[in-house]
């Protein structure tokens, strides 16, 4: 029997910001002939008839993808550090080991093989009676970073480890989640396989960045118990820059006054702040130094998939799981997370914001609206699940001052109006009231749920 990854929802996910593995893969590094001579007297790879033989730092090219993809892991140094609670113990000091000890052979397959044929597998795990990893040759839309982590996830899947739907978050609903991080499934080994990765001292910038924002996507996304004291609570973005997380009764900011000057304009439901303050669309990841927000903003290639001109500022952004749209001045455009790069541009006039409903009975079922500068709400017409069907904007439908809004645990709703006051949705009344422990402030946007804690800075 073989066991495959379920990797349509995973794609989406890599797709969406964190790791850019399918976007051009500028991250994989040229490795050297010798180190994959020194690959080949450690791992046993099969190569079937009609893949096309290796071409040295071809990124496109199968072969050198997956030596690639072996050589990141192998190269891996341990830090000499105690563990603590990003340690799973899956793998050991030496990712390396684990592929060594529990596997037989890489096969890269040829593209007509079955497993490679219909689906978007990236790579299949053979049955693990003959511990054989079939890779498929759609391994070169991965960086080396995230073909390496579909390796040991794979690896992990013909351990006998299933996944099981998501409960919570994001993908609620959605297949692809595990029941908690120290049960050690598939996702364990993804998520603390990137820990080691951010934490070694021989990766380059670029890899290190991919890998700590990879690990708190999984940790944030992946498993049913939130690992690592995370909790569930609302984000917002406060008139002072300051970024705050509440959750129980005391508020914490998790970022202090982000840079003025970088025009910060959205929060995504990612763990990604955005900003424009020229065409370029710059994402920060969660870090643990917070001083260093401005060194870690990371440009994207965000900016040409929104087929933004140079001087176009974001004026907000929303992404649901699927797709993303940005706020420009004079359009919306949105996009798939997945799949094509294309813009559809739909034009309008004076918005002030996003709204975004998944089931609210107030807005009722639209995925995304705005709210323009006279407080009508207008729906935009288009969910993730019709991505197709763009038309014309309809005209307004009601009046309404809200300029961003989210479901906070199932029962209530919670917004952000023009005005900066928060307010909160109360079922039962059917009306909006002030929420006084948020209150004391202006804000400009939030995110609920957001989850966070203070331990994912120690990534
Ligand atoms: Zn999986």
């Amino acid at each position: 029997m073989k066991i495959l990854i379920q990797s349509a929802a995973l794609l989406g996910l890599i797709l969406s910001f964190a790791p850019a593995s399918l976007m051009a893969d500028d991250l994989t590094p040229c490795y050297g002939r010798t180190a994959f001579e020194r690959l080949r007297k450690r791992v046993t790879l099969e190569i079937a008839p009609g893949v096309p033989g290796l071409r040295m730092c071809d990124k496109e090219n199968a072969q050198y993808k997956l030596y690639s993809a072996l050589t990141l892991i192998e190269s891996l140094t341990a830090p000499n550090e105690e563990a603590d609670d990003f340690d799973t113990f899956i793998l050991s000091r030496e990712p390396w080991d684990y592929v060594y000890l529990e596997t037989g052979t890489f096969k890269l397959e040829s593209a007509s093989e079955e497993v490679c044929r219909d689906r978007a597998y990236i790579v299949g795990a053979g049955d693990s009676a003959f511990r054989q990893v079939q890779v498929c040759p759609s391994i070169v839309n991965f960086s080396a970073l995230g073909a390496a982590e579909n390796l040991l996830h794979m690896i992990r899947h013909a351990q006998g480890h299933k996944h099981e739907s998501c409960k919570r978050g994001l993908n609620k609903g959605a297949g692809g989640c595990d029941k908690s991080y120290l049960e050690k499934g598939a996702n364990a080994v993804s998520a603390e396989f990137f820990v080691k990765v951010a934490r070694d001292y021989g990766v380059s910038g670029a890899i290190e960045r991919e890998a700590r924002s990879s690990a708190t996507t999984y940790f944030l996304s992946r498993f049913n118990e939130l690992p690592l004291d995370l909790e569930d609570g609302i984000g917002l973005l406060r008139d002072d820059g300051d970024f705050v997380h509440y959750a129980g009764r005391t508020p914490r900011v998790i970022f202090e006054s982000l840079p003025r000057e970088s025009q910060l304009t959205a929060v995504s439901s990612t763990p990604f702040f955005i900003r424009s303050a020229t065409c370029r669309v710059l994402m920060f990841e969660y870090d643990r130094n917070p001083k260093s927000v401005e060194d870690r903003l990371s440009e994207r290639q965000l900016c040409s998939a929104f087929q933004l001109d140079e001087n176009e500022e974001i004026r907000d952004f929303i992404e649901i799981p699927g797709m993303m749209c940005a706020l420009l001045s004079e359009s919306v455009h949105c996009r798939k997370s997945a799949g094509e790069l294309k813009a559809h541009i739909i034009p309008v006039e004076n918005a002030r914001g996003f709204l975004y409903s998944r089931s609210s009975a107030f807005l009722g079922s639209l995925a995304f609206s705005i709210v323009d500068s006279s407080g009508d709400v207008v729906p935009l017409p288009l969910t993730w699940d019709e991505f197709s069907t763009i038309q014309e904007l309809k005209a307004g439908e009601r009046k309404i001052d809200l300029i961003s809004i989210a479901e906070w645990s199932d029962s209530k709703e919670i917004a952000v109006r023009l005005n900066g006051d928060v307010v909160i949705f109360d079922r039962k009344s059917n009306s909006w009231s002030d929420a006084p422990a948020l209150s004391g402030f202006k804000a400009k946007r939030l995110i609920a749920p957001f989850v966070w804690s203070p331990k994912i800075h120690e990534l």
